[in-house]
């Protein structure tokens, strides 16, 4: 990878290979089924209105799980880079798990939501969303929004929603002279677009994961392997 420049302002996108290395399950790596059903149906707003509790079983095994996983090299590249570029650096992860955080992370969106917080599942209510670890297996327990009294849910952009902070993402990449794009397959919308916006504004774009992603033909450098092993080296470039 060629060196960044003092000029250069980096746009990161991460997607569901950098969770992996660490050991978490994407929704396709358990096989797209869970307990026989589609993973699919159970990320709806429909499925949490038939059966909230069959919903929160299905986030708090997740939530259990994440507690067993650390960061691994690439987020801790990631926290580096972010370190030496500070304000020029802009990370927008599809990952909803708290990897990034973790290894040290700050200038970072969660697209798709967060694993670890909770929300009022009341689409007007303006309460926002909370940090929540806690596990929910049976209705009784789900606990209500303190303001409006409806179920809380899980903070997570579930199939047919609209994606976070999407007008801060679009500006930051609107800025972008960069874009780094790790471990995603290229397939979800809207990020698989963004490597297309960074090209229209003669933004360098540089893929890096494990697979060759499906839009490989719209990045400068496509650079095949673990994120683990080729985001260091990045970051070792003197930056300058
Ligand atoms: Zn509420």
């Amino acid at each position: 990878m060629e060196k960044l420049s003092a000029e250069d302002r980096l746009f990161v996108l991460t997607g569901a290979g950098v969770s992996a290395e660490s050991g978490l399950p994407t929704f396709r790596g358990i096989n797209g089924l869970w307990r026989g059903y589609p993973v699919e149906d159970v990320a709806t707003p429909e499925a949490f209105a038939a059966d909230p509790a069959m919903v929160w079983q299905f986030y708090s095994e997740r939530r259990q799980r994440h507690e067993s996983v650390r960061p691994n090299p690439a987020h801790v590249a990631l926290g580096d880079i972010e370190r030496a570029l500070e304000d020029r650096f802009f990370l927008c992860t599809q990952n909803v798990d708290s990897l990034h955080e973790q290894a040290g992370s700050q200038r970072v969106v969660h697209m798709h939501g967060r694993l670890m917080q909770s929300r009022c599942s009341r689409t007007l209510c303006r309460t926002l969303p909370f940090d929540d670890r806690n596990l929910y297996r049976t209705r009784g327990e789900i606990p209500n929004c303190p303001k409006c009294g409806a179920l809380v849910r899980p903070h997570i952009c579930w199939f047919g929603e609209v994606p976070f902070q999407m007008e801060l993402i679009l500006q930051q990449l609107d800025g972008a002279t960069v874009l780094l794009t790790v471990g995603t397959s290229g397939v979800v919308e809207p990020a698989a677009s963004f490597v297309r916006m960074a090209r229209l504004n003669r933004a360098r774009t540089i893929y890096v994961g494990p697979e060759e992603p499906s839009n490989s033909e719209y990045f400068d450098e496509v650079l095949l392997g673990k994120a683990g092993e080729l985001l260091p080296s990045f970051v070792n470039v003197p930056l300058g």
